[in-house]
């Protein structure tokens, strides 16, 4: 066999094409980051991040941020379209806006502004709460406020409010109702809306997120209404205010050709209202724009098939030729990717609890006169492969043995002792087996079923890992998402074991099953083994979009605690923590779910004093015990791994109290 290399980890994990040119494995084995494409001599080490990261008290689960690389995307973003508007000659501007929902967090949007300012970049607000933010925080008078979603008269009115404060708040108009709501508001508080219209779209993109295209789409004006509003516009005078058409069909979407179709849709949409005197500035393409998470560049959920260069040409060529065609100015070309902006710049480091074998601890076999026969049977199975590989019929009575001695056990015929025995047996069989059929160098390789090779799988380690999926990567539950995972040290060594990730929830959803590894998508991630004496860290990729804003408050586990990372020249490590947030207290968690942690803290009081009273408690040790109860609400909800960490050869220690 050859030997490992760097560049074996790196197909393995397929971090090039994930990666974005962010990520990379350095030559100590560790995963590092380049968060600023121009500047490639700053790479900074994952390793020198956990070692800092510990210095500072700060407790893993970590959501780490690089705001370098927010920067970076927004200039990819606008470079790419300014690029395709030089080459396609093409005549308006583009003006996109970023869609606060993606994550809304207050430094992520303070960065993107200001990344932005350059290319004139906005925000967009999907409900009254981050119009609220939206107003505040975009004040660049040259670029635009988009407003979606359903809007009561409130929210109208603070898009009213923008317009005031010389803002270029565009109302998008989802449903009919809202433009007469809004053209009254606009009369009465004498203010001038910019108004948007949303389109209901025949196009469909392709993934899990289409609901936004088609007839059953839950947003938009069909045609007829398209021209209702123009007349009424046209009535109202105030035609010259409508100046945006707008239309998403979905996020992620996987497939250019929908991405074509529905750029085309548009602009003939465009092309038509202008000729019925409704002479928008900007055509909207909403959201969509894909991020490769597993790095297969194709059309399935969790990919797309096409890179950022291919969606603006694509999108500005389209818009062109229509408007060529059709021999009406070229509009300029708003975009709402967010998921396409902010997927990388945030990952989440978890370490590793412990293993889970299937197996369980290991267990002392020898031969015991009173044991029951089945326990002899499974030693005969064993002694099987001294003499031929028939592995497909040892697998098969070991299974049945097995099956039997559970049977027998209900039974009440042989004892735990013995049932113990006999798993531990069978799990020296498999993993036999499982040994023979990977070497592959058995005399029959037709003999190698289905059965045999599912073993494997089964046969799976199980790494338990301080995070909770539902906080930290709902998408990976909820839809099966695909999100990168990767060790971050120790890529200089092969990775020996296969494993799937649990987390410290206990639901039995709380796991990883799906990792994109080589060229495929598998159910197990190669990991290393674990050292007694060594922390295992493993990152979670491209969490940016969403996932970091979507957990809810399952297990209440709350949110993690949050270190905000700028590179620096001049700096010996290259990077600095410009900020840590720290994650949900106890305490925090519980009062958002209406418990009151200081009545809890003073009933625990109560019940210690009457235990005290009762004799049962000595008072000194009671105060400990309440004391303890009001710290602990202090505390992190995660785990606290140093503890167990310790830990590590479990039979050892049973062995040293005898
Ligand atoms: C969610 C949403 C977006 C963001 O889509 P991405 O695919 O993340 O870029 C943009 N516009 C609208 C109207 C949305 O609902």
């Amino acid at each position: 066999m050859s030997a490992w290399t760097i560049e074996k980890a790196k197909a393995m994990y397929r971090i090039d094409r994930w990666s974005g040119g962010y990520f990379d494995i350095n030559e100590n084995g560790n995963c590092c980051v380049l968060p600023n494409p121009k500047k490639p001599d700053i790479c900074i080490d994952m390793e020198s991040v956990i070692k800092e990261i510990k210095e500072a008290g700060i407790q893993f689960p970590v959501s780490v941020r690089f705001y370098d690389i927010l920067h970076a995307q927004v200039v990819r973003l606008n470079e790419a379209f300014q690029e395709a508007i030089a080459d396609e000659e093409y005549h308006g501007r583009y003006l996109g806006v970023y869609p606060i929902k993606v994550n809304q967090s207050c430094e992520v949007v303070e960065e993107i502004i200001e990344a932005g300012a350059p290319y004139k970049f906005g925000l967009e607000a999907g409900s009254k709460a981050e119009l609220m933010a939206v107003l505040v925080y975009n004040q660049n008078k040259d670029s635009l406020t988009i407003l979606n979603g359903y809007k009561d008269n409130d929210c109208l009115r603070l898009a009213l409010l923008g317009r005031h404060l010389g803002q270029n708040t565009v109302v998008v108009i989802e449903k009919f109702s809202e433009l007469i709501a809004l053209v009254r508001l606009s009369k009465t508080l004498n203010v001038k809306p910019l108004i948007g219209l949303r389109a209901k779209m025949h196009a469909k993109g392709k993934g899990k997120w289409v609901g936004s295209g088609g007839y059953d789409a839950k947003f938009g004006l069909t045609a007829a209404e398209l021209i209702n509003a123009v007349d009424y516009l046209k009535k109202m005078n105030l035609l010259d205010e409508l100046v945006l058409l707008h239309f998403h069909i979905g996020s992620q979407l996987t497939d250019l050709r929908s991405i074509k179709e529905a750029t085309n849709e548009g602009a003939r949409l465009y092309a038509e209202l202008y000729k019925i005197g409704a002479k928008v500035t900007y055509i909207d393409l909403g959201g969509g724009l894909g991020v490769d998470y597993d790095g297969s560049a194709s059309t399935v959920n969790s990919s797309c098939n096409y890179r950022l260069k291919e969606y603006t040409v694509n999108i500005v060529y389209h818009i062109k030729q229509i408007c060529d065609l059709e021999n009406i100015p070229h509009p300029d070309i708003v975009t709402e990717s967010g998921r396409a902006i902010s997927a990388h710049h945030s990952l989440i480091i978890t370490e590793v609890m412990g293993e889970i074998r299937s197996w369980g601890m290991p267990f002392d076999t020898k031969p015991d006169e009173k044991e029951h026969v089945l326990v002899h049977q499974m030693r005969e199975v064993i002694a099987l492969f001294e003499y031929d590989n028939q592995l497909q019929e040892i697998f098969t009575d070991a299974d049945e043995i097995k099956e039997k001695a559970s049977e027998a056990f209900k039974l009440g015929v042989v004892t735990l002792k013995d049932i113990a025995t006999i798993e531990t047996l069978y799990w020296q069989i498999i993993q036999q087996i499982q040994n023979l059929v990977q070497k592959g160098n058995l005399d029959d390789s037709e003999t190698i079923s289905e059965d045999l090779k599912s073993i494997s799988n089964n046969l799976s380690s199980r790494y338990l890992c301080n995070f909770s999926v539902f906080q930290s990567a709902a998408d990976v539950w909820a839809i099966n998402q695909v999100l990168p995972v990767m060790p971050l040290m120790r890529l200089n060594e092969k990775p020996t074991i296969n494993a799937s990730i649990v987390d410290i929830t206990c639901d039995s959803d709380g796991k990883i099953e799906n990792f994109s590894v080589q060229n495929e998508v598998s159910n197990t991630l190669p990991l290393h083994q674990l050292k007694n004496d060594e922390q295992y860290y493993i990152g979670l990729f491209l969490t940016g979009a969403y996932q970091d804003v979507m957990g809810g408050m399952h297990n209440l586990f709350g949110r993690l605690n949050e270190v905000h990372i700028y590179s620096h020249d001049d700096d010996t490590e290259k990077f600095y923590i410009q900020q840590v947030i720290d994650g949900s207290s106890i305490n925090k968690v519980l009062s958002s779910m209406q418990y009151n942690p200081t009545s809890m803290s003073n009933m625990i009081r109560k019940m210690i004093d009457k235990r005290i009273a009762d004799g049962k408690i000595r008072p000194r040790e009671g105060i400990k015990w309440a004391e303890f109860y009001s710290q602990s609400l202090n505390g992190y909800t995660y785990c606290d791994t140093k503890e167990q960490s310790q830990f590590s050869n479990l039979l050892q220690i049973i062995k040293s109290v005898e």
